[in-house]
C-alpha cells in the first residue's frame, strides 16, 4: 500500500478554490520518509479576510443558510458523514502520508468522524429554548440561536475527529466557520472542502484555508468580524489565542489543551491486563495524544514487576512503516516534535530517572521514528513527570496510598483525563471523584464517546467538546418577553 495521489492543496472559499493573494505556497512533509509530499497554498491575513467575508455573508439574514430548515441541516450533515465514509480509504491513506499515523488509526479516525458528524446532524433540530414562567403578565421564551462565524484552528494529532468536533456543533447550531488546518497536516482538511461542496452546503458555509499559525491562524484570533474562536493545541497557543480575543473583539474562546493525565494502577489489579492498557495509554499513535496516560502511578507493592513487563511489552512494540496493517506506531509528526521528545528523554535521564529501554531514533529510518521509551525512578518534580512529551515515553511513578495518590496525581496545571486500573469498587469511585480531570476511565484508558463531553479542568481547556455540553458554545441564547393579557386570559389593560 502506498501514498495516494493528492488532488486539492488550494484554498476553499466560497465553495470555489483559489491561490492565496500572496502567491506563497508551503511543503507539507511525510513524517515516516521526511519527504516532500506537495506544496499547499499558504494561507495569510488576507485569504483569512476574504473567507471571513464569506462567512459573514451566509450568516446574512434571509441567506440560503439562514432560511434552512433546521431538519435540512441535519440532513446536509448526514450527507457529509455519507461522503466521508464512501472515501474513507482514500482519506485514511492521505492521512497516513501527511501525518505518520498508522493505516488502521487513520481508518478509525475517518469512521469517527463521520460518526461525529452524524451525532451532531441528529441535534441541528433539536437545538431549542425554553418557555420561562416569568413572575407578571408577560410569555418568556428563550431561543437558542447561531452565535455567528465560527474560527476553527485545528491540531495535527487527529486531523479529522478533531476538525468534525468543531463542524460538526458548528453547523447543527446553523453557524459558518472558517477551518484552519495545522501546517503540517492540510490534506486531509482540504479534501473535506470538496465533500462539503458535494454534500450541498452553500457558498460560505464551510471555508478552509490551510496556513502557518502565526500567520493565518492569528488572523483567525485577532479578527474583529470572528465570533468565536475554536482551538485545540498546546497551553502556550492558547493563551496567545485568549489574549488575541481580548484584545480584539472579545471573541468567545474554547479550548483544549493538553495534558499529563494520571494513570493510577493499584497493586490489586489485573497485572498483565493493566501493563497492556496503561502501555498503550501512553504509545497510542506515538504517544501524540492529548489524553495520553503519561504518569503511569503504580502502587508500591507490584512496582519492579510492573516496570518489568512493561519494558518486555514496549520492547515488542512494532514501530516502522505506517502503511503496514501490523505496525502499532509510526513516526512523530515532525523534525520539532521529535527534538522535543529526544530533549524530554535527555532531561528524564538528567534529573535522576532510569531509562530502561528505548528513546533512540529508530535504525536504518530516515523518518522521525523513536524507540518507545520507558523511564523508572521517576519522581514529581521531574521535567519528564510534569510536562507534556507527546512521545512515546513512559513514566512509572511509585506510590503508596490512595491518599497520596490523589494529592500527587493532582499537583499538576493540568486536568484533561485520568484513569484508575483496581478491582476495588470504592477505590475506584473515590479516585474518580477525587481527580481534577474532565474524564475519568475505571479499569480502561482512552474511551472519548461521541456522545458524551469531552474537556479539561484547569489549564487543559475552557469548555466542552463532544455531547450535548459543547452546543451551549456555539449558541448565542436569546431570552424574548412578550407582553400578554392577565392570568387566566382576563386582561388588565
Ligand atoms: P502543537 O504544539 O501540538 O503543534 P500548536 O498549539 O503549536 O500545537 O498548534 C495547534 C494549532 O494552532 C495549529 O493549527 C497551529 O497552526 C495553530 N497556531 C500556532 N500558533 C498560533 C498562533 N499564534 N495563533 C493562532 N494559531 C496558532
Amino acid at each position: 500500500m502506498s501514498a495516494p495521489e493528492v488532488k486539492y492543496t488550494q484554498i476553499f472559499i466560497n465553495n470555489e478554490w483559489k491561490n492565496s493573494v500572496s502567491g506563497k505556497t508551503f511543503p507539507t512533509i511525510n513524517p515516516s520518509t521526511g519527504e516532500k509530499t506537495c506544496a499547499v497554498q499558504e494561507g495569510d491575513k488576507a485569504d483569512i479576510d476574504l473567507a471571513v467575508k464569506a462567512a459573514r455573508e451566509a450568516m446574512k439574514l434571509g441567506s440560503p443558510w439562514r432560511k434552512m430548515d433546521a431538519s435540512q441541516r441535519g440532513r446536509l450533515m448526514y450527507r457529509l458523514a455519507e461522503l466521508v465514509d464512501r472515501d474513507a480509504e482514500y482519506l485514511a491513506r492521505l492521512e497516513t502520508v501527511d501525518n505518520g499515523m498508522v493505516i488502521r488509526t487513520s481508518r478509525t479516525s475517518m469512521k469517527r468522524g463521520a460518526d461525529l458528524l452524524r451525532y451532531f446532524a441528529g441535534w441541528a433540530d433539536k437545538v431549542h429554548g425554553k418557555t420561562i414562567p416569568i413572575d407578571g403578565d408577560y410569555f418568556c421564551y428563550t431561543r437558542r440561536e447561531p452565535i455567528g462565524v465560527v474560527g476553527a484552528i485545528v491540531p495535527w494529532n487527529f486531523p479529522i475527529p478533531l476538525l468534525f468536533k468543531k463542524l460538526g456543533p458548528t453547523l447543527c447550531c446553523g453557524n459558518a466557520t472558517v477551518i484552519k488546518p495545522a501546517e503540517q497536516t492540510p490534506l486531509t482538511a482540504i479534501y473535506i472542502g470538496a465533500l462539503c461542496k458535494e454534500a450541498g452546503f452553500p457558498p460560505g458555509v464551510v471555508n478552509i484555508v490551510p496556513g502557518y499559525g502565526p500567520t493565518a491562524g492569528a488572523a483567525i484570533s485577532e479578527h474583529m468580524d470572528v465570533d468565536i474562536v475554536t482551538f485545540t493545541g498546546s497551553v502556550e497557543v492558547a493563551k496567545i489565542i485568549q489574549q488575541a480575543a481580548g484584545r480584539s473583539n472579545l471573541k468567545h474562546v474554547a479550548i483544549e489543551s493538553g495534558g499529563k493525565s494520571p494513570n493510577i494502577v493499584f497493586a490489586d489489579a489485573d497485572m498483565a491486563y493493566a501493563v497492556e492498557v496503561s502501555h498503550n495509554a501512553i504509545n497510542t499513535h506515538s504517544g501524540q495524544v492529548c489524553l495520553a496516560g503519561s504518569r503511569t502511578f503504580v502502587q508500591e507493592d507490584i512496582y519492579d514487576e510492573f516496570v518489568k513487563r512493561s519494558v518486555e511489552r514496549a520492547k515488542k512494540r512494532v514501530v516502522g512503516d505506517p502503511y503496514d496493517e501490523k505496525t502499532e506506531s509510526g513516526p512523530q509528526i515532525d523534525q520539532e516534535g521529535y527534538d522535543k521528545v529526544m530533549e524530554m528523554i535527555e532531561s528524564g535521564k538528567q534529573q535522576g530517572a532510569k531509562l530502561e529501554c528505548g528513546g533512540n531514533r529508530m535504525a536504518g529510518k530516515n523518518g522521525y521514528f523513536v524507540e518507545p521509551a520507558v523511564f523508572s525512578n521517576v519522581q514529581d518534580d521531574m521535567r519528564i513527570a510534569r510536562e507534556e512529551i507527546f512521545g512515546p515515553v513512559q513514566q512509572i511513578i511509585k506510590f503508596k496510598t490512595i491518599e497520596e495518590v490523589i494529592e500527587r496525581a493532582n499537583r499538576t496545571s493540568f486536568g484533561l483525563a485520568a484513569s484508575v486500573l483496581t478491582k476495588d469498587i470504592d477505590k475506584a469511585i473515590t479516585i474518580a471523584n477525587s481527580v481534577q480531570a474532565g474524564i475519568v476511565w475505571v479499569n480502561i484508558y482512552g474511551v472519548v464517546p461521541t456522545q458524551a463531553p469531552f474537556g479539561g479542568f484547569k489549564m487543559s481547556g475552557l469548555g466542552r467538546e463532544g455531547g450535548e455540553d459543547v452546543l451551549n458554545e456555539f449558541c448565542e441564547v436569546k431570552t424574548v418577553i412578550v407582553k400578554i393579557p392577565g392570568h387566566q386570559g382576563i386582561s388588565k389593560l
